[in-house]
């Protein structure tokens, strides 16, 4: 399961790399993991040692993967005071930010460089690769929705002009930023809730895709305080209303071919394409605790929201969790599956990686698709009612704590430190008022 290790660097790409960040006046390094919990942790090192940073790492203790979202340590057995893990950036996937910093995923290895199983972005490589060996490529895109909570209580129009006129310094600053950096920015606007702001990009291979998640968040947090301004990835910054959703588009490929087009099936589906969107459907309500799992996330997946609060599929659906989108002349990345129910509590990388997992568990058992859903599914009633994914956090976390797919796509590692954290949620925070749990979390899944 481990075979699949994240590439060192010759000696001619280190000494690249040095140059690069020498040339652009870098002072310090940012590696970042994420962890179950979905919170983004860093270590920094001046540029000088980017290269120890790459080779032997920096310590990080095992309880990194049981840190929980209010600073509590979730111990379990494997994860508790002893022992030391190393965080290895890579630096293959460097990015020089300006103005002093650089940024690196990171990944997580023992002390005798042997890649650790709990590592959620050596989770995503090995999924990535898996699939590569079953003759499968895959495309994602992300799309990031934030609140700018200094915007709540203006005038807000959703999908307006004004709203993003007001965060006009803000949005171009960040537009920039992204485009100095490389990262591709596919569209801007504002979004239904007050004070959101929605930036999605284009589709990459996954591993990149998940990184480049985590640096949007970067850049939107550092761009924001340049500012004065705050982020929320809150799935809920503030009770009721819209919440921040992390939608991920997922386009997949056998031998460069297109499996959800240019098929006989639905909307052009191939065989596998069909497939693809059956595993997905069918394995959501048991996985929604990575897509969605923390403590503020089902006060978000509420019908009426467009959060998709219903494992089902449907062309253009913007209830269903899963929204096909055709390959039409209007969209030029070719067709895609929307997954809507994901939120930024989620670690990308994890959702990522179960995202790819459940589409390829649906192509091995050639799974049926399930009839389409052309209507908005909460008014489907008796036998024909669409299948509400668990309404709250404790049914989300019973369904993946019993779930053998979840085992099979997560491993063991990650499914325990991903259910001690937000079991810890559940445990202190289940009864409180959403209102409490909004402002006390608005800010825990920012940069
Ligand atoms: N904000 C909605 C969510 O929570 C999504 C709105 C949309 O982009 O369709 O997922
Ligand atoms: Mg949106």
């Amino acid at each position: 399961m481990l075979n699949y290790p994240m590439p060192v660097l010759d000696e001619a790409e280190l000494a690249a790399a040095a140059a690069g960040l020498a040339e652009s006046e870098i002072r310090l390094l940012s590696g970042t993991v994420v962890d179950p919990a979905g919170v983004i942790r860093a270590k920094h090192v001046p540029t000088v040692r980017a290269r120890a940073f790459h080779v032997a790492g920096v310590g990080a203790s095992p309880s990194w993967n049981v840190f929980c979202i209010d600073n509590a340590i979730a111990f379990r057995p494997g994860f508790g005071v002893v022992g030391d893990l190393r965080l290895r950036a890579d630096l293959a996937a460097l990015h020089v930010l300006g103005d002093g910093l650089a940024w690196a995923p990171a990944e997580m290895f023992d002390q005798d460089g042997d890649p650790v199983p709990v590592c959620t972005r050596g989770l995503l490589r090995r999924t990535q690769a898996e699939l590569a060996g079953r003759g499968l490529t895959a495309l994602v895109g992300a799309e990031l929705e934030l609140v700018v909570p200094e915007q709540v209580g203006r005038p807000w129009n959703a999908y307006g002009l004004g709203p993003v006129l007001d965060v006009e310094p803000f949005v171009l600053d960040l537009v920039d930023m992204c485009t100095a950096v490389g990262l591709p920015l596919e569209q801007v606007h504002a979004e239904y809730g007050v004070g959101q702001v929605e930036f999605s990009l284009s589709p990459t291979d996954p591993l990149t895709a998940a990184d480049n998640v985590v640096l949007a968040r970067l850049l939107a947090g550092r761009v924001a305080r340049r500012h004065g301004l705050t982020t929320s990835f809150s799935p809920q910054p503030f009770a009721g209303g819209a919440g921040n959703g992390a939608h991920q588009h997922l386009s997949l490929f056998r031998d460069g071919v297109p499996l959800l087009s240019g098929g006989r099936g639905p909307h052009g589906l191939t065989p596998e394409g069909e497939a693809v969107i059956a595993g997905i459907v069918a394995g959501l309500p048991e996985l929604l605790g990575v897509f969605a799992g923390s403590v503020l996330s089902t006060h978000r997946l509420q019908p009426g929201r467009w959060s998709g609060a219903y494992a089902c599929w449907g062309l253009e659906n913007r209830e269903a969790a899963v929204r096909l989108c055709a390959a039409t002349s209007g969209n030029p990345h070719g067709a895609s599956v929307e997954l809507k129910c994901i939120d930024p509590s989620a670690n990308p990388y994890l959702a990522t990686a179960a995202f790819l997992g459940l589409a390829a568990d649906g192509v091995s058992r050639g799974a049926a698709l399930p009839p389409e859903v052309t209507v908005d599914p909460a008014g489907l009633t008796g036998a024909g009612a669409a299948v509400r994914l668990p309404v709250d956090q404790a049914a989300a976390l019973a369904a993946l704590d019993a779930s053998p797919l979840a085992e099979r796509l997560l491993g063991t590692e990650i499914r325990t430190a991903l259910s001690a954290v937000r079991h810890h949620e559940l445990d202190t925070y289940g009864e409180e008022d959403v209102a409490v749990l909004a402002e006390r979390f608005r800010f825990t899944w920012s940069s």
